[in-house]
C-alpha cells in the first residue's frame, strides 16, 4: 500500500519507518531543506551546529529507546549520572542536586527528594508527598482528570505551600511546556512526576551524541528508503484535495527547487504537520467534524533557543541544568554533554529562553543582552571583574508556535491518529498518546497512526 506522508519530523518518519517495516511504501514530503521538524538543526559559517531546540532524551521514553535499538544506535545516546540539578538563585553560582540513588522506584525518587535539603524544607515535602498520594494510587485515569486545573491550583487544592512551586516547579513547568505552573495543566507535570516515579531510570537524562539529523533522523530515512519507502525534502502539502465523498483523492505537492506543483495518489494519507500547519490545510468540507473543530482549542506555544560560543570553559557540569532564572529555562554547556560539539578549552552554552511571548518579537541583539544579564548570575565568577569571559558568537533560533501550549483542558482536544476519513490519518506530539508534546511523544504517535493505518487496510482487504 502507498502512503503519502506530509512532515519529516520524528512522527512522521517514525509513521514512515514502521510502514516500511510492515511492507508498505511510505512516500514522506518534507516542506523544508531539513528533516526533524523541531529537532531539526543547521551548521553555521565555521561548521558550527545550532539547533531548534536543547533535546533531552529520558529513561522513561520507552517507544524513542527502543527506536534507537531497532536502527542500532543506542550508542548515540550519551547518558548522563541520574540526577537533577538546579540552580540557587539567592547563592548565585551555585548548584542544588537531586541524586538518585541506585534503588528501584519510587525508593530512589524518594530518597533523592528527602536528601536535598537546600530547596525544600521537611514540611513542604511531606506536604507534597501526601499531595501526590491519589496520583501513584490511581495512576493515569487521576492525572487525566486533573486535566481542568492549573498546576499552581493544583498545588492550592491539595495545601501545597506557594514556595514549592517557586523553588521546583516554575523550572520543571518551563522545561517541560515552556510556561509557567499558572497556566500549564497539572496533567502535564503529574504525568512527568509519575513516569519519575514509577520508573527506576525514569528520571535519568542523555543527550544525543551530535546533531538529531544527522545522529537520528538520517538513519530513520535510511531505514526507510531500504526497505522500499521514500523521504523527499523541499515538498510542501500545499492542498488536501477530496473525491466526491469527501475521501481524500490526492495531496498536491510542492516542488522548492523547480517552483511547481503535482498531484500525489495515494492508497493511504497522512498530515505529520504540526497542528498549527495543519489547522490552515483541513478542506472546508471537514471542518465542522468535531475532531477538526476542536483543533481550534490547540495552538503552539512561543519558544527561543540560544547558542553562546565563549572564550572559556565556564562550568565542568556535564548535565542539563535547570536555571531558575525569569528568563531561562534549562541549559547546558554543549561542549561537554555533546561528543560532537566538544571543545576542551572553550564552552558552547545552549539555553531554552522560555516563556518568550514577550520576547519573540525582539531582536537578535536584545534577547542576547538580556542573556548575558542572566548568565552574571548563573556564573558570577566568569562575568564580573577584569577578566570576564568573552563572546564570541552567538545563534538564536526562534520557534513562534513550537509544541502545542498544554493549558488546562487541552486533553480532550487533542485527536486520535485515525480520522472520521477512512484514507485519513494524522500524527504528530499534538495527537492522542501519553507522552505529550516531546519526542517520545511524536514517535509514540507516528508508531500508533502506523499501527492505525495496517487495521484499516486489513479491514479493507477483509471487507473487499
Ligand atoms: C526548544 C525546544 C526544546 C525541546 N526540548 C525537548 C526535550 O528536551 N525533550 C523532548 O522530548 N522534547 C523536546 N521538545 C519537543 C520535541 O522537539 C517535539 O515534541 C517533537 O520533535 C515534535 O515532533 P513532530 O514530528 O510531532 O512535529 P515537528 O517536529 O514539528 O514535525 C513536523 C514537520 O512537518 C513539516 N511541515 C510543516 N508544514 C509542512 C507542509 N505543508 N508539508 C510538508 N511538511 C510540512 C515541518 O517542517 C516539520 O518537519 C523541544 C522542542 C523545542 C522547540
Amino acid at each position: 500500500m502507498r502512503v503519502a506522508i506530509a512532515g519529516a519530523g520524528l512522527a512522521g518518519l517514525t509513521c514512515a519507518k514502521y510502514l516500511a517495516q510492515a511492507g508498505h511504501k511510505p512516500i514522506v514530503f518534507e516542506a523544508r531543506d531539513v528533516l526533524g521538524g523541531k529537532v531539526a538543526a543547521w551548521k553555521d559559517e565555521d561548521g558550527d551546529w545550532y539547533e531548534t531546540g536543547l533535546h533531552i532524551f529520558f529513561g522513561a521514553y520507552p517507544n524513542m529507546l527502543q527506536l534507537f535499538q531497532e536502527l542500532k544506535i543506542e550508542d548515540r545516546l550519551q547518558w548522563k549520572s541520574h540526577s537533577m540539578i538546579f540552580n540557587q538563585p539567592n547563592e548565585p553560582g551555585t548548584y542544588s542536586r537531586f541524586d538518585f540513588p541506585d534503588l528501584p522506584a519510587p525508593f530512589n525518587g524518594v530518597a533523592a527528594i528527602l536528601s536535598n535539603n537546600d530547596m525544600l524544607t521537611w514540611s513542604e515535602k511531606v506536604s507534597f508527598g501526601i499531595g501526590l498520594i491519589p496520583a501513584m494510587l490511581r495512576g493515569q485515569e487521576y492525572v487525566e482528570e486533573c486535566d481542568k486545573q492549573s498546576w499552581s491550583e493544583w498545588l492550592r487544592n491539595h495545601n501545597i505551600p506557594e514556595r514549592v512551586n517557586k523553588e521546583v516547579f516554575i523550572a520543571m513547568s518551563k522545561a517541560l511546556n515552556f510556561i509557567n505552573p499558572d497556566e500549564i495543566s497539572s496533567t502535564v507535570l503529574l504525568t512527568a512526576l509519575n513516569r519519575f516515579l514509577q520508573e527506576k531510570n525514569g528520571s535519568k537524562m542523555a543527550f544525543l551524541d551530535g546533531a538529531p539529523p544527522e545522529r537520528l533522523c538520517e538513519p530513520i530515512v535510511e531505514y526507510i528508503r531500504s526497505n522500499g519507502g521514500e523521504v523527499f525534502l523541499n515538498r510542501p502539502l500545499k492542498e488536501i484535495k477530496l473525491d466526491e465523498m469527501n475521501n481524500v483523492k490526492s495531496f498536491i505537492i510542492g516542488d522548492k527547487d523547480e517552483n511547481k506543483t503535482e498531484e500525489f495518489f495515494a492508497d493511504a494519507y497522512v498530515s505529520a504537520m504540526p497542528v498549527d500547519i495543519f489547522k490552515r490545510l483541513i478542506p472546508s468540507p471537514w471542518k465542522e467534524l468535531e475532531i477538526f473543530e476542536k483543533l481550534k482549542g490547540l495552538k503552539g506555544v512561543p519558544v527561543i533557543n540560544i547558542h553562546m560560543w565563549f572564550d572559556r570553559k565556564l562550568t565542568d557540569i556535564d548535565h542539563l541544568l535547570f536555571s531558575r532564572s525569569d528568563l531561562l529555562s534549562v541549559y547546558a554547556d554543549m561542549s561537554i554533554t555533546c561528543k560532537e560539539y566538544e571543545d576542551k578549552d572553550r564552552s558552547m552554552l545552549e539555553l531554552v529562553f522560555a516563556p518568550a511571548k514577550d520576547w519573540i518579537g525582539k531582536s537578535d541583539q536584545e534577547i542576547i543582552n538580556a542573556t548575558m544579564t542572566e548568565l552574571e548570575k548563573l556564573f558570577p565568577s566568569h562575568f564580573t571583574g577584569t577578566d570576564q569571559a568573552k563572546l564570541r558568537k552567538f545563534k538564536v533560533v526562534k520557534t513562534p508556535l513550537s509544541v502545542y501550549k498544554a493549558v488546562p483542558g487541552c486533553q480532550e482536544l487533542r485527536p486520535s491518529q485515525s480520522t472520521p476519513i477512512k484514507n485519513f490519518f494524522l500524527t504528530g506530539d499534538y495527537t492522542m498518546q501519553r507522552y505529550l508534546a516531546s519526542m517520545e511523544g511524536a514517535v509514540l504517535s507516528g508508531k500508533l497512526c502506523a499501527s492505525e493505518i495496517e487495521k484499516a487496510t486489513q479491514l479493507r482487504s477483509r471487507t473487499s
